[in-house]
């Protein structure tokens, strides 16, 4: 068999068997693959191109589609020597950007526990100047950016809930020392930090990790909750986020766990059966400005929630999304950071595509009910 350089969702390895496509989801949702086998002329580089219409930007990465396909939806799912985030496969993936490892162990190598290195044919890549520029009624730029995946243990585990609280909250140090490193990057201007579990959620490799990518622009999603946001603020001098966690506690009906730091509700207008925000009582605009004390609450929060969510829904496939502030804004007083965790139990269709509407069977108050009963044990499975 022909062996390929390729990525896995997101990180380089050498294929040594059939590899599969893949799809992010949601927020930046990068094409499927799965092309037909058609002559794709290349970019010399991904480009952002703006809808004149909308205003939404569409990454084209021609490289992405370079990569081996294989049959749809069906996750890569090797154990042990087939996994390129196992421990010991250090050389399957491009050079470590970070990694948090033992004493007198060196990068690349062996004793590492949670490890980032970037993707070999990425959505967006961090080379070169930033070209801004327009074509006609049109306007595009050059694909500069970083699209990075966080590994986040280095043995064959395909859940983080599955993670001890302590690895969690390591996973969540590696997404803020991140965040603060390429925010030095005046070019850079939005980090998203997303995951991907399942095939129905976009996953090709079962290996439990994180994606981190960064653009030259804000997002939309991220755009229209910033400017709703401030308008409330213009209208009621609050932050809406913050009102909201107050009003969901007095009431109670949508929360689903309430600790010191942290709301973990289901939101009033869940797009999605059981839509889960996980919102930090204190106001804070910016992830990356996260405090020790939420940081290790939020360890013990996550994990307690993606074990509710797998017990209760059977393991779905799903998504989470760490929604934050521009890395050009100082602390702003209407925005207010959350991660969003969206089990994929129904799919997208024409009328959801059609009319931004979507249709969710579950009423949010059922859903946080159910997960609110739903039991989980915190001890972490015992490892090798
Ligand atoms: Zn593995
Ligand atoms: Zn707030």
């Amino acid at each position: 068999m022909e062996k390929v350089e390729t990525t896995i969702n997101g990180a380089e390895v050498t294929a040594k068997q059939n590899s599969t496509p893949h799809q992010f989801a949601n927020a930046i949702d990068v094409a499927d693959d799965s092309l037909p086998g058609f002559l794709l002329r290349s970019l010399p580089m991904p480009e952002l191109r703006k809808d004149p219409i909308v205003g939404r930007w569409v990454i084209i990465a021609t490289d992405r589609a370079k990569r081996p396909t294989g049959p749809r939806n069906e996750p890569q799912n090797p154990g042990g020597e087939a996994c390129p985030f196992c421990e010991g496969h250090e050389g399957d993936t491009p050079h470590e950007i970070l990694s948090y490892r033992d004493r007198n162990t060196r990068p690349n190598e062996r004793g590492w526990r949670v490890r980032v290195v970037p993707n070999k044919f990425p959505a967006l890549q961090v080379e070169g100047v930033l070209h801004k520029r327009g074509e006609g009624i049109y306007d595009m730029m050059n694909g500069i950016g970083a699209h990075e995946v966080i590994v986040e243990c280095p043995f064959h585990e395909i859940t983080l809930a599955n993670l001890s609280e302590d690895n969690i909250r390591e996973v969540l140090w590696v997404y803020r020392d991140r965040l603060v490193d390429l925010k030095k990057d005046p070019r850079l201007v939005y980090g998203m930090v997303f995951k991907n579990v399942g095939a129905a959620a976009g996953a090709s490799i079962e290996h439990t990790h994180s994606q981190l990518i960064v653009t030259p622009i804000v997002p939309i999603s991220v755009w229209e909750e910033m400017s709703g946001a401030m308008d409330f603020f213009n209208y009621r001098g609050r932050c809406i986020y913050c009102d909201m966690i107050h009003q969901e506690i007095m009431t109670e009906k949508r929360i689903i766990l309430d600790t010191p730091h942290f709301a973990v509700l289901a939101p009033y207008a869940s797009r999605f059966p059981f839509e889960t925000w996980v919102v930090p009582k204190h106001h804070n605009s910016h992830f990356e400005n996260i405090q020790k004390t939420e940081v290790d609450e939020l360890g013990t929060v996550l994990k307690t929630i993606l074990l509710k969510i797998e017990t209760a829904l059977d393991k779905p496939s799903y998504n989470y999304i760490i929604h934050t502030s521009p890395f050009d804004t100082q602390a702003l007083p209407h925005y207010h950071w959350h991660l969003e965790i969206i089990p994929r139990l129904t799919r997208v269709a024409g009328f959801e595509w059609g009319t931004g509407f979507y249709i969710n069977s579950v009423p949010p108050e059922q859903a946080a009910a159910f997960l609110r009963e739903t039991s989980v044990d915190l001890s972490a499975p015992a490892r090798r």
